[in-house]
Parts: structure tokens; sequence; C-alpha cells
């Protein structure tokens, strides 16, 4: 084991769980052993929302302006150490060196933003009537718990962490149990950063931890971002304790492409949006609708893809079992009469026969009812489904029950903004694979890719992450008494 056994963050402190329970963490980019994950029980967590909401009593009445200077020095740590953290996330997930980094990145332009947070949360003031003041204040909610997967250890924790900190929450983050790692690291750094014990939290654990956090009466809100199924169940439980909760689900993103595009920019975009973090993403292409005569480009995307390789510039899938469900589906594709242009399956990397990859796959003339075209693969694998017309292709990119990002390539202007306008999807790209909106904007999808109301990050975020107190003052009695006074 190369890494002592992880253990719960709980007032400033790493202490062992109280559960005997313990998860493997494996690398899947070679099957070593990392470490252990404690599968925490309730009383790992009664201790850390003890200690969150004592935290609190103190962090909230912090003023802002000086919450956000941990922020300041955390994002200089995150610099400091962003190749160690980087080759940890490496470890643990699997992707690639590169794409570790830009997720350390990601996670500095999101503590930058919530370094700019008393600059926007100021409130409003009014006098509303004579004499009489209406002033808004935006309060933290107070013990946050925030739920994350495993395809970014650092980014998605990072989504949640500063935001939700610098406005006064305090928090208890559950990590992907398969990557604990990069998680336990954050805590390390937002510590020498000067976080105040208890205002930051890790309990590890699964599915009992997280139903544990769901129904604690001492957490005030929950975010959630992994599958459409477990934030379901998470978003329906938590709720129904009157739980303020935003649920982010999974995706399958459609990428429209007219004849017109820009061969070689489509073809990039769209081979490197499917296979970035070998598909891992919730924003990675999954179907691409090609309308009309797109050969060219179909040939080009299938030269652009084999560029890329299992272990030289394309990680592992995060396990076994995924490996075995992604192929499954090539293998199903396949079955039903789809025509497969580049196949990615049984990929071996020498030297990491236990690692578990797959090599980018292109399938094309699938049909829309095909599994492939419908499931989540979450893995480096693009179908292609050819149709004549526009508006095939909006019904077909409408239908679909997620709605967390959606593309269209084209050189035509109106063309884009008759798709752009009628794609049923949070996020939008034209000439984009990847449409991420940075910050300030706000990350989040439609329909089953999200469930609650607001945003997970930039200013939307601010909403769920804070109460508006409204205060109405009046000094001067001289000016009587009606009703709007
Ligand atoms: P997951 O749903 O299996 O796990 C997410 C979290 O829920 C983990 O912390 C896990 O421990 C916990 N969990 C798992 N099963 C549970 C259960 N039955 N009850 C309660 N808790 C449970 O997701 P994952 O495999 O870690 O991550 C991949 C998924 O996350 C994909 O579907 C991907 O699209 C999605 N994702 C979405 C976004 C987004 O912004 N919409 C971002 C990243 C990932």
């Amino acid at each position: 084991m190369i890494y002592p056994e992880v253990r719960n963050y709980i007032n400033g402190t790493f202490v062992p769980s109280k559960s005997t329970q313990y998860l493997d963490v494996v690398s899947p980019l070679d099957g070593t052993l990392l470490s252990k994950v404690p599968l925490s029980c309730a009383g790992d967590l009664d201790d850390a929302v003890t200690k969150a909401q004592q935290a609190f009593r103190l962090w909230s009445k912090v003023p802002i302006k000086e919450r956000v200077q941990v922020f300041y020095r955390y994002k200089a740590l995150l610099e400091k150490n962003i190749s160690g953290l980087s080759q940890l996330i490496r470890e643990e997930n699997g992707k690639t060196f590169d794409e570790a980094k830009a997720e350390i990145e990601k996670s500095i332009e999101l503590t930058e933003f919530a370094c700019s947070l008393p600059q926007i949360t100021g409130g409003e003031i009014l006098e509303v009537s004579s004499g009489v003041e209406c002033r808004t204040e935006a309060c933290p909610v107070g013990v946050v718990a925030s739920i994350v997967p495993f395809n970014f250890p650092s980014m998605v924790p990072n989504w949640t962490i500063p935001n939700a900190l610098a406005l006064g929450n305090t928090m208890i983050l559950k990590p992907s149990e398969v990557v604990p790692l990069s998680a336990a690291r954050i805590a390390g750094l937002l510590e020498e950063a000067g976080l105040p014990a208890g205002v930051f939290n890790i309990v590890n654990g699964n599915r009992s931890i997280v139903e544990a956090i769901c129904d604690h009466p001492g957490i005030n809100a929950i975010s959630f971002v992994g599958s459409t199924k477990v934030a379901k169940i998470v978003y329906a439980r938590a709720t129904s304790g009157f739980k303020r909760v935003l649920a982010l689900g999974g995706a399958k993103n459609h990428l429209i492409v007219l004849p017109d595009a820009n061969r070689s920019m489509t073809a990039a975009n769209v081979a490197a949006s499917m296979s970035g973090c070998a598909g891992q993403r919730c924003m990675a292409a999954s179907v691409m609708v090609a309308v009309g005569d797109c050969d060219p480009i179909i040939d080009l995307v299938c030269k652009e893809a084999a560029k890329i390789i299992p272990g030289r510039n394309l990680g592992s899938v995060i396990s076994r079992a995924a490996k075995d469900r992604i192929e499954w589906h090539i293998t199903e594709a396949e079955k039903q009469g789809a025509r497969i242009l580049l196949d990615g399956r049984n990929a071996i990397v020498p030297g990491k026969e236990n690692g578990f990859y797959v090599g980018p796959t292109v399938i094309d003339h699938v049909s829309p009812g095909m599994s492939i075209a419908t499931e989540e693969i979450f893995g480096p694998v693009l179908s292609v489904i050819r149709v004549n017309t526009i508006d095939e292709a909006l019904s077909i990119e409408n239908s679909n029950p997620y709605g967390n990002a959606a593309a269209v390539f084209t050189q035509n202007g109106g063309m884009a903004k008759y798709v752009a306008e009628r794609a049923n999807a949070g996020m939008i790209g034209v000439n984009i694979g990847v449409p991420v909106p940075r910050e300030p904007f706000s990350f989040g999808g439609w329909n089953e890719s999200k469930f609650g109301v607001g945003d997970l990050t930039g200013k939307s975020s601010v909403q769920f992450w804070t109460k508006l107190k409204k205060t109405t003052t009046k000094w001067n009695p001289e000016a009587g008494t009606n009703w709007m006074s």
C-alpha cells in the first residue's frame, strides 16, 4: 500500500473512523493498491456535524472580506503545489497528468471567483417610503454537505468549497470512496491557508454515509454531484427532510454537426470532447448527430481520435466494472447493426496490464433507439447518428432525458442560433465541444442532469449557499405610521 489509510478530517484533525469497515483504493492506471478508505458510520458524521455547528457560530460572524483572505492563500497554495496535486489525481483517478493539472487550474479559477464574492454579494439598500429603508443581506445557510463523484477528485469539491465557505457556511465533504486522497490534500491546504478548525470537515464512506447526511437534522443544505440515479435518491430523501438541495446528475451530450462546419476544427473538437478524461466528463460528447453529408468530417474525427493512444495521451477508466460496461455497450451496438469505425475494446497498455483502459471508439450508423445512443456510457465512445435535417437532429437531442450540454458545429450564424435556441440543455456550445461556462458564469444542466433551483458555481451559486435577510428600518416617528411605513 503506497499511502497510509485514509482518515476523516474533523475539527482540523485527521482522525480514524469509528467504523471497522474499509474499502481498497486502487489506482486504475495499473491496479496498484494505493490505500484503504473507511466506510464511516453515523457516529463519525455526528462528530463532524457538532464541530461544524460550533465553528459556524464564529465563522459566520467573520466579515466576508476577512473570510476570503483564507482563499487568497489557498489559491497560492494550489499554485505552489500544482504538480504534486496533479500527480495524486492521476494516481487515484487514472486521467493523464495534463488533464489532472487542468483540474487544479480550474480549482484555482474557482477559488479566484470565491475571492471576488465580497464585490458581488453586498446586498441592496433602498428608501422604500419616507425615512423607511429596506436592506437585503445574504446570510450563510449553516452547516452544508457536499457529496462528490469520482471523475474530478479536486475540481468538483472546489466547485463547492471556496464559495460555500467564503459565504460563511461550514461544510462536511463526502468524497467519492473511489478517489478519497485528493480531498485529504485539500483539507491540508485549507488548514495551511489558515481556515479555522471545524469550518471544513471530511467524512468518508459510500451509500450509507450519504443516507445519513440526507437524514441528519444538523445539516441545512446539501449539494450533490454524481449520477442521475443517485441524484434523484439524494434529492428526494433530503428534501423530504426539508433540506435545501441541489443535485447534479448524469448526462448524454449531443453535438449537432452541419456539413458546412469547419472540418479540421470540428473534428479536433469532437475527438477531444469524447475522449478527454477517457470520456468520464459530464460535459463529454457522446452522440454526434451528423446532418446531411458529413462524411469528410466523420473521417477526420476518426483520424483525430486514432491519434489518442491509451497510456500515452489517454488515461484509464475508473475500474474494471467501468471498462466491462463500456465494452459491453460497444458490442451491443455492433450486434444491433452499428458500424465500428474505430474500436477501443481490449486496449492493453504494455507494463500496465492491470490497468483499466478503453481506446477511443467511434461508432457510425447508430440508430436513436440503441442503448449506446440513449444511456450514459461514460467512456471514450462517440456514437454517430445520421439524419437529413436539422429538425430531425433537434428532435433526437430534445428527446433525451438529460440536459447537461449540447453543441452545434457550423459556419452559418443563423443555423447556430436556430440550434442554440431549440436545444434542450443548460449549457450550449457553438463550435465548442465542451461548453463549460467559466467563472463568473455558472455551471448547471437541465432536466435529469440537475434537480433543484439555481446552479452550483459562479454568480448563480450565491443563492444556493445563502439565505436572504430583508430588514426594514424606520427612525422617523414624526413621519407618522401608515401601511407603508
Ligand atoms: P455516483 O452517483 O455513483 O456517486 C456519486 C456520489 O454518491 C459518491 O460520493 C458516492 O459515494 C455516492 N453514492 C453512490 N451510490 C449511492 C447510493 N446508492 N446512495 C447514496 N449515495 C451513493 O457517481 P460517480 O460514478 O462517482 O460519478 C459519475 C457520475 O457523475 C456520472 O453520471 C457523471 O455524469 C456525473 N457527474 C455529473 C456532473 C454534473 O455536473 N452534472 C459532474 C461530474 C459528474
